[in-house]
């Protein structure tokens, strides 16, 4: 018997995937340099120079070392190599023993979440929320229960959190840089968070962990930094991923990170490491492991998300729309003239600019721009967006 819940995964696309395909097949009719797509978050900036020459000579090593399988939770340098490069950044102390290396960010949520829920139990999404976390939560059975998002300044609505808390909430996922609206919470937003769920861990009995996850970490603009979690709220597992740090999303590294200071830590370790194991997990890529265990300090050159995030904001602010300036990662998000994040994104399309709907993020009514594109093409696109908007004054 087929699953109809694991057809539905996978007949039905996303809908950035849908304006991605459609502007693949555009261009094929109006030309490339037509078609404006703002649809995809693949990092448009190079992986930085030294992950190249990293490669190169790992590739004079051994082979049946450099291609062999390694433990489960990763080979031992690449473990202590990023250990020590959190430790550094966060200033805890984090051992080689709270890293589990995984391939990306998106099976180390999975591998949390199943860790952690079951039937019966429940996982909070914060919208705007990732569109693939109901997919990622789908094993576990449990119920996911979503919370409205602040479509003023895109922190949390707290009171509405502490509502929707029940003796059944295991889990609370939090996505800082944002994705989709590109706005970190601020260490007051995280503290009210962390006030509401430790008064609720203790009036319910258990602890309610954060999943944080957390691929755009490195990627703040105007001097911002990203919070690290742990210290507000110590019951938080890290999921990181270096496709966006190091532009390398198809590579597939990243890891889950559980901090000593997470309740029961070790048996939280062993059952994300079992989850992984109940879906297949063997090891992330060996080579990959070699690579991050000689580039965890490697940084991204920002400058050209920063340039194209600057413009992009300042034309369309211009023009007259409203948009919500991003701080971090590579996003923006534009409230829909009229309020109708469809129309508007088929307005869009009917220019060949190619933009999402937020309706699938869990928070209608605008539209989110990636702004990991080229300058040119974003250039570009700015009479068009004017169009679009005069298309709305008539
Ligand atoms: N979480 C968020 C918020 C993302 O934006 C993405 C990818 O775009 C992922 C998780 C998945 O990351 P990865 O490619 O490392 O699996």
């Amino acid at each position: 018997m087929i699953v109809e819940k694991m057809k539905g995964f996978g007949t039905t696309r996303s809908c950035i995937r849908e304006l991605f395909e459609y502007g693949l097949k555009q261009a094929a009719i109006v030309g490339k340099e037509n078609v404006f797509d703002f649809s995809l978050g693949n990092p448009s900036v190079p992986t930085p120079e030294g992950v190249a020459n990293v490669i190169r000579d790992l590739l004079e090593m051994d082979t049946l070392t450099l291609h062999g399988y390694t433990p489960a939770a990763g080979a031992a340098n690449t473990r202590m190599a990023i250990a020590g490069d959190l430790s550094r950044r966060s200033g805890d102390d984090i051992r080689p023993e709270n890293i589990f290396v995984t391939c990306g960010a998106a099976p180390g949520i999975t591998a949390t979440m199943n860790a952690l829920a079951e039937e019966g139990d429940e996982i909070m999404l914060l919208a705007p929320y990732f569109p693939e976390y109901p997919a990622y939560a789908s094993l576990t059975g449990a119920k996911l229960v979503i919370v409205p998002a602040d479509t003023e300044h895109f922190q949390l609505k707290i009171d509405e959190v502490e509502k929707r808390i029940t003796p059944h909430t295991q889990i609370i996922i939090v996505n800082s840089p944002n994705n989709p609206s590109g706005v970190i919470y601020s260490v007051e937003t995280l503290t009210a968070l962390a006030e509401v769920m430790i008064r609720k861990s203790q009036e319910y009995g258990h602890p309610i962990y954060i999943i944080s996850d957390e691929p755009y970490r490195e990627l703040v603009y105007d001097g911002e930094d990203t919070p690290y979690l742990p210290a507000i709220y110590p019951n938080t597992v890290i999921c990181y991923s270096y496709s966006k740090s190091l532009s390398m999303p198809g590579e597939r590294i990243g890891y889950v990170c559980v901090p000593d200071c997470c309740e029961n830590s070790k048996d939280l370790f062993a059952a994300i490491a079992g989850a992984a194991r109940a879906i297949g997990h063997v090891c992330a890529p060996s080579l990959l492991q070699q690579v991050i265990a000689r580039c965890t300090d490697l940084r991204p050159d920002l400058s050209a998300y920063d340039l194209n995030r600057t413009t992009l904001y300042n034309e369309l602010t211009a023009i007259g729309y409203h948009c919500i300036k991003p701080k971090g990662a590579f996003y923006m998000l534009v409230e829909a003239p009229d309020g109708n994040s469809l129309a508007f994104s088929e307005r869009a399309k009917a220019h060949n600019v190619l933009i999402v709907p937020t309706d699938d993020f869990g928070c209608p009514g605008f539209v989110r721009i990636s702004t990991c594109v080229s300058h040119d093409m974003l250039v570009r696109s700015i009479p068009l967006f004017r169009t679009i908007w005069e298309e709305y004054q008539q």
